[in-house]
């Protein structure tokens, strides 16, 4: 069987969905998912989404120039100034938009969206519902895409994407309930894939955040960017790593050390708890590592104080946080400060695209956090990642709207079903008994992200995750599952994906490795400082012959803000 779609979406969450709504109306648009749409991470986005909307009377002189000066400052001047001049003057209209098809966002007492502030931002312009705002976003947009009548096909696991020639036919997929292989060819095919977390033991990302769509574009010959650039959250729930929302901090909450202070005044005296992410993150290891956090069996921690806020405010505002927080480790934050500690929570680099989220590779695009236009550049401002989801999904939706009638792509069916005979001769060896389980793998290329490629980083400690990886990729070559039943077998997906996995990590801890400098999330220990002469530029991954990555750079694009040091 080969199904035939013009237009083939990879990915259920946020970017999926909109780019699907988007093209559905004029061409014969398939949706592709390994989970039910409403499971994917999107889902889990807990504090908000930014638009000048000006609604908060402390920000009633917000505009999109002032979103875009705050993006660019907090992207480390590594985001593309046009393409983020293009995020942020969408956002207002995708924001109403998202209202208009029943987006339930809270509201001020006059009835407008509510705002709230953010890490970096220098307005309060974070739009939310409660602390779950990627559900009632998601959820919109799902229903959206039904009433739309999208042809949905959940739980199909993409094994692999079909480039030949510069031109990309279709992807190869396992249907996970039949266990059956089917090629689906289309003239052109997007990837919502979303982010590569589990990449890191501590991550806040659900668990099918394996970053296999990028993985197997790189494998397919597509670049990807900037990958050295891994952000680290700094609160996240102790032990598990469950995100303890940046909202936390704009409804007025505090860090504090084991001696009471909020030290976060030594290091940023203006904007205290709510600088961004990247410095809050060393901020924090800075208190732990000079021996001010608090002891406890699963690590050292500071505390995030929130009892301040009140039980109303938090049970309207938090109600969220307060049940993980209950559930996971028995603490009422109405009473008792919160335990956390920073962890791996985004992928700033990734699929090299441009603003239309066009790859260099014909009739493949990317949008949304699997890609890498660059709107976030070393460092992502929380909230710029639901809007980039959704306006660059909606753009890719346009652009393939103007230029797939004009381009004439014929997507052939060879190449197609001969990666489709490589895909059942890689799942019969993954089939065979008596090879390392993929888990093992998985969890010392975990351990070794976490350890060695963290929110502080050496030469020495990147060189040795780079030998490690090398390894693990040729203990991959002996990998092999317990069981060969085609049906639901996900011991078998976690294997495939484990190899996509294993490529991704290596092009973030070589391009760890190369950048010699400290800029937004990556910090060099050995290079503490922002290199601009040498470094204002971003990194280009492409998988060289023998399977390494071969690195180049490309310009940085500057409009309005010539590069200036970061303060807060
Ligand atoms: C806990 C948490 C809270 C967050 N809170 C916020 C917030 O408040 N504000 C903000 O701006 N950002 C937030 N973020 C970031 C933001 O939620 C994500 O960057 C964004 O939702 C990603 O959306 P996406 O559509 O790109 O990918 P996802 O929502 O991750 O969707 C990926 C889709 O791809 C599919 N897929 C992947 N691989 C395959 C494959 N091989 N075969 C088939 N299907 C595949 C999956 O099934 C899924 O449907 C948060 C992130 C986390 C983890």
């Amino acid at each position: 069987m080969m199904l035939t779609h013009d237009i083939l979406i990879v990915g259920g969450g946020l970017t999926g969905l909109r780019a699907a709504v988007g093209l559905c109306d004029k061409f014969n648009v398939g949706l592709i998912s390994k989970v039910y749409p409403v499971r994917s991470h999107s889902i889990a986005a807990q504090g908000g989404i930014n638009a000048s909307l000006a609604n908060n009377p402390d920000g009633r002189d917000d505009t999109w120039e002032k979103h875009t000066f705050d993006t660019v400052k907090g992207s480390d001047y590594l985001g593309d100034q046009d393409a983020i001049e293009i995020m942020c003057k969408e956002a207002p209209g995708i924001v109403y938009e998202m209202e208009h098809w029943g987006c339930p966002f809270s509201r001020f007492p006059d009835g407008t969206i509510a705002q709230r502030p953010f890490g970096g931002g220098g307005f309060p312009r974070t739009c939310f519902s409660a602390d779950v705002t990627g559900h009632s976003l998601l959820n919109t947009l799902y229903e959206r895409a039904v009433y739309k009548k999208v042809k949905i096909y959940p739980e199909w696991f993409v094994t692999s994407l079909c480039v030949e020639d510069g031109q990309c036919h279709g992807v190869i997929v396992l249907d996970i309930k039949s266990g059956e292989l089917i090629p689906v060819r289309a003239k052109v095919t997007v990837f919502g894939t979303g982010g590569y977390g589990r990449v890191y033991r501590n991550s806040t990302n659900a668990l099918i955040n394996t970053g296999s769509g990028i993985g197997m574009a790189y494998k397919a010959g597509v670049p990807l960017k900037d990958m050295e650039f891994v952000q680290f959250h700094p609160t996240t729930l102790i032990g598990t790593n469950i995100l303890m929302t940046e909202g936390c901090r704009g409804e007025g909450g505090y860090l504090l050390n084991n001696k009471g202070e909020r030290f976060m005044q030594k290091y940023a005296p203006t904007a205290m708890e709510l600088a961004p992410r990247d410095i809050v993150s060393r901020c924090i290891m800075t208190e732990i590592e000079e021996g001010r956090g608090f002891e406890h069996p699963l690590g050292t921690y500071i505390e995030l104080d929130l009892r301040h806020l009140g039980k109303k405010k938090i049970i309207e505002r938090l109600p969220g946080i307060r049940s993980i927080c209950m559930d996971f480790i028995g603490i009422d934050p109405v009473k008792k400060p919160i335990p956390i500690m920073p962890s791996q929570h985004y992928s700033m680099g990734g699929i090299d695209v441009n603003e239309k989220g066009a790859s260099p590779i014909k009739g493949f695009y990317a949008a949304g956090e699997c890609a890498c236009v660059s709107v976030h550049g070393a460092n992502r401002l929380g909230g710029n990642s639901l809007l980039d989801t959704i306006v660059f999904g909606k753009l890719a939706a346009r652009a393939i709207e103007e230029e797939l009638p004009k381009d004439k792509l014929k997507p052939k069916e060879k190449p197609l079903l001969s990666l489709k005979a490589q895909v059942e001769k890689k799942i019969n060896k993954l089939t065979q008994a008596g090879g390392e389980r993929p888990y093992k793998l998985a969890a010392d290329l975990g351990a070794v992200m976490s350890e060695k490629v963290g929110v502080f980083r050496t030469k020495k400690e990147i060189a040795q995750a780079l030998d490690e990886v090398k390894k693990i990729k040729e203990r991959y070559i002996n990998v092999s599952v317990s069981s060969a039943d085609p049906h639901m077998n996900y011991e078998l997906h976690n294997a495939i994906e484990l190899e996509y996995m294993l490529e991704v990590a290596h092009t973030i801890v070589l391009g760890a490795l190369l950048r010699e400098e400290s800029r937004g999330a990556h910090f060099r220990r050995d290079f503490p400082k922002r290199n601009d002469k040498k470094w204002l530029k971003h990194t280009i991954a492409k998988m060289g012959k023998k399977g390494d990555p071969l690195i180049s750079c490309k310009q940085v694009k500057i409009t309005n803000y010539q590069p200036m040091e970061r303060k807060y």
